[in-house]
This record gives structure tokens, sequence and C-alpha cells, in this order.
């Protein structure tokens, strides 16, 4: 799926494309059209426990299928979503259209917790607590099903209005992670204050895990402290069984990446993990 994704794939947004080009305009239209209008897709990647295997969860991820252009990536139209204010009606599309994943697994007999990334932007928003409840109950979706990512950058935006939100979603029993973890600048002493269950190493220090010394030591330092915090540790980008032996004997909790599986739509998704149950 990634790999047709990729072949289709079109650089849209340029570093340094200004605000407002014509071109700039019409691609905020189109991507407030697809928002609108359904033209936007979810595609699910696993989780596993590393130690015994099975299903922990899945990582909700987006994707424009856009009419001319083909598949969009999101590293290509997040950043302008997010610079101006469509990341909220594209947030509240991605929550509600995960919910509605989760609600269908639940009548099948599927019980599969959801992580939604949510951007700096939303987590300043006054209306995304309302948002989320909202999504919640009307799905008829428990909190404990729903997890929210957000990367250690939005928190350092403004850290007081952050924490106060990651305090009330977490009190709906919403379960809070930070994405991409070691990539910005917070210490765990910072991260230790905030109401968050979940760390996820970035991929950048698990791909060089089983042949750099010096990424091996922050990786195995890093799942040592978080344990002592009392986090699930997950490894992002895990590409290779020989990384997933060498988190196993560091005590990871979960792993997600294309060892495991790629992203897929939901159908690809569930065969998947009917597939890796019986296996
Ligand atoms: P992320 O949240 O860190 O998501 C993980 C990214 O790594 C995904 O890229 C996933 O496809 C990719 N990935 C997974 N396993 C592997 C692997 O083994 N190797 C490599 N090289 N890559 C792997 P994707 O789907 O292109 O998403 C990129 C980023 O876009 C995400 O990074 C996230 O920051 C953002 N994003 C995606 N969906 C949403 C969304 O609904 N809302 C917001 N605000 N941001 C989103
Ligand atoms: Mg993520
Ligand atoms: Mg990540
Ligand atoms: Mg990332």
């Amino acid at each position: 799926y990634e790999a047709k994704r990729n072949r289709h794939h079109v650089s849209i947004y340029r570093a340094g494309m200004d605000r407002f080009t014509p071109e700039r305009l019409a691609l905020h239209g189109e991507l407030a059209q697809a928002i609108r209008e359904d033209g936007l897709a979810l595609v699910y990647q696993p989780k596993v426990n590393v130690h015994d295997g099975k299903l922990a969860g899945c990582e909700a991820l987006l994707r424009w299928q856009h009419p001319e252009r083909g598949m969009i990536s999101p590293v290509e139209f997040i950043p302008m979503a997010e610079n101006s204010e469509l990341i909220r009606p594209l947030t509240a599309w991605v929550i509600d259209h995960a919910l509605a994943q989760v609600r269908l697994w639940l009548d099948a007999g599927l019980n599969i917790p959801v992580a939604v990334n949510i951007s700096a932007r939303n987590l300043l928003d006054a209306d995304l607590v309302g948002l989320v409840v909202d999504s919640l109950r009307r799905h008829n979706v428990p909190p404990a099903l729903l997890e929210l990512e957000v990367t250690e950058s939005a928190l350092l935006e403004d850290p007081e209005t952050a924490l106060s939100r990651l305090t009330r979603l977490h009190g709906l029993g919403i379960r809070m992670a930070i994405d991409d973890f070691g990539t910005g600048y917070s210490s765990l002493a910072y991260l230790k204050r905030l109401p968050v269950q979940v760390l996820k190493i970035d991929r950048t220090f698990i791909a060089p895990l089983v042949t750099s010394q010096p990424d091996a030591l922050i990786v195995q330092s890093t799942i040592g402290l978080a344990h002592s915090f009392g986090l699930q540790v997950v490894a992002e980008g895990v590409e290779d069984g020989a990384i997933l032996d060498v988190l196993r004997s560091m005590g990871c909790d979960l792993a997600q990446g294309y060892h495991i599986a790629r992203p897929q739509p939901p159908a690809a998704f569930e065969a998947w993990s009917r597939e890796h149950r019986s296996a």
C-alpha cells in the first residue's frame, strides 16, 4: 500500500512556498473541500506487544486522495493545515472517523484501541475537549480505547495550556502519548510532571539500534527512565527482526513499524490482524 502511495506521490508543499500564492490558496481550498466531502482517508498501523507479539492497538494515519494529484502524504499538507484554521476541522474529521472505525470493530467483536495524532494548535484550542467528548459519545466508544499522540514541541509551545488540556483529556479516561520522543528538547524530568501514560521513541533512534552503540544507549536509558516513571514505551519505525530482538532484550513494551505491518486501509488491517492472531 505504501509503495503504491509513493509511486503516485507528488510533492506539493515546498519549503518557502509563500502563504498566499495562488497555488497555495487553491490547495488550501481543495483541502477544505476534501474535509467537507470525505476526500480524506485513514490508514491503520498496528502496535504489537514486543514480548508476546499480540496486537495492542493501532495508530490512525491520515491520507488525502486528491482527484488529480493522487495520494498526498500528511507531511505535505498537515503543515499547511496547521498554519491556517483548517487544522481544527481536519482533526475533528480524523477523531470522528477513527472512533467510527473503533465502533465498527467493537460491533464485530474486536477490541482495538486507536491512537490519533493531534497538532500543537489543537492542544491550544479550547474546543478540543468538547469535540473529543462529543465524538466518543456519538460513537459510544469507551474513552480508554482512544489515545492522543502529541509531539514534544507541541507541549513546549505553551506548557501551561498544554498541561491543563492534557489534564482534562486524561481526566476523561483517554490515554495521552508523547510522539517522536527524543527529537525535541524536553527532558524526562519535565514529562514526569505531565499526565502522560505513553512514550513513543522516535524512529531515528530505533533504526540504527543494532549498529550504533550511542543510539542503543539512548534507547536503553529512555526505556529505563520511562518505566521508572510508570510510562509505557513504544518503539516506532521497527524495520527488521534484529531491531525487535534488541528492543525485547531492553524491555521495551510495544513496537510499531514496517517489519510488523505497514499502515493499511481498514479491510487490509483486519485481514492482517486475523492472520496475525492465528500465526
Ligand atoms: P508519526 O505520528 O510519527 O507517524 C509515524 C510515521 O512513520 C507514519 O508516516 C508511518 O507511516 C511511518 N512509519 C511507520 N512505520 C515505519 C517504518 O518502519 N519505517 C519508516 N521509515 N516509517 C514508518 P505518515 O503516515 O507519512 O505520517 C507522517 C506524520 O504525519 C506522522 O508522524 C504525524 O506526525 C503526521 N500525521 C499523520 N496523520 C496525522 C493526523 O491525522 N493528524 C495530524 N495532526 N498529523 C498526522
Ligand atoms: Mg504518531
Ligand atoms: Mg511518531
Ligand atoms: Mg513522526
